[in-house]
């Protein structure tokens, strides 16, 4: 699943290649993923893209007349920018073509991805999720994130990838910060003290803004398409076996409902 890095990377990849262009026309082969429908996304054609902007899992992407395109690509989204005779790969879902002879190409190979168009700002809450959404981790200030971690109980990887909370972490790098503050998973915010959750805010961002840079500069050098999520980089998760690059110890995988937990049982102990 495209975490904030990996959407960073293509907002940055992006926006200037589509800033300014004009929409000749948009095709839809897989038509459910417009939630808004099909109708509306082809009243795109005429119309200048501009800024692209990031909230949590969507991406946004404004158009001249006030609209906002947002995309949440979901489990497998994957976005390409080719020239329009390129040949398709992947489940080729919604196709959006521009006045240079580019198109913004979007694949989906679990067909999960979410697609809407709408009016202006005012409307983003009709956006299903969209209410509920806690401040983005790269925006919620160290001081708002001590206030809302207080009134939670639970497990601490669950509530740094429940997206009421802040948004934008998932599974992945939820891991990798968690490795990187030294917490585990499974710990409980009352058992941690202010040392322990301002260390944690700092590692959220250090891991997020190295995390940019290095997917940033891949991204740039290979384009988009190949892949929905970039992960080479990553310390701790998916490493299931492997030692822990911080003390040498095996690094510890937990299955659950079909996502991996990782983690180093010597440099993240449980308290209870
Ligand atoms: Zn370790």
């Amino acid at each position: 699943m495209p975490e904030i890095p990996d959407l960073e990377a293509i907002r940055h990849y992006l926006m200037p290649r589509l800033d300014g262009l004009t929409v000749t026309h948009t095709e839809a082969p897989i038509p459910w993923l417009v939630r808004t429908g099909t109708e509306g996304l082809a009243t795109l054609a005429g119309h200048r893209f501009g800024e692209i902007h990031r909230l949590g899992k969507f991406l946004l992407f404004f158009i001249d007349a006030g609209r906002i395109l947002v995309i949440n690509p979901m489990l497998t989204g994957r976005f390409h920018w080719v020239e329009a005779g390129a040949k398709k790969t992947g489940r080729m879902g919604v196709i959006v073509a521009f006045d240079n002879g580019h198109e913004l190409r979007y694949s989906d190979m679990r067909r999960m991805g979410r697609w809407y168009l709408v009016a202006g700002p005012e409307e983003l809450p009709t956006i299903p999720q969209w209410p509920t959404l806690g401040p983005d981790a790269m925006a919620v200030t160290e001081d708002e994130f001590l206030a809302r971690i207080k009134s939670r109980r639970g497990q601490i990887k669950a509530t740094l990838t429940n997206q009421e909370f802040i948004c934008g972490i998932g599974n992945a790098y939820s891991d990798e910060i968690l490795w990187a503050a030294q917490l585990h998973p499974h710990r409980r915010r009352a058992t941690m003290d202010e040392a322990d959750l301002r260390r944690l805010y700092a590692c959220m961002r250090e891991v997020e803004d190295e995390s940019i840079a290095i997917v940033d500069a891949t991204v740039q050098g290979e384009g988009l398409g190949k892949k929905e999520e970039w992960r080479e980089h990553l310390k701790v998760h998916r490493q299931g076996g492997k030692p822990c690059p911080r003390c040498g110890s095996e690094i510890k995988a937990q299955v659950r409902s079909g996502s991996e937990t990782n983690y180093c049982v010597v440099c993240q102990p449980l308290f209870e």
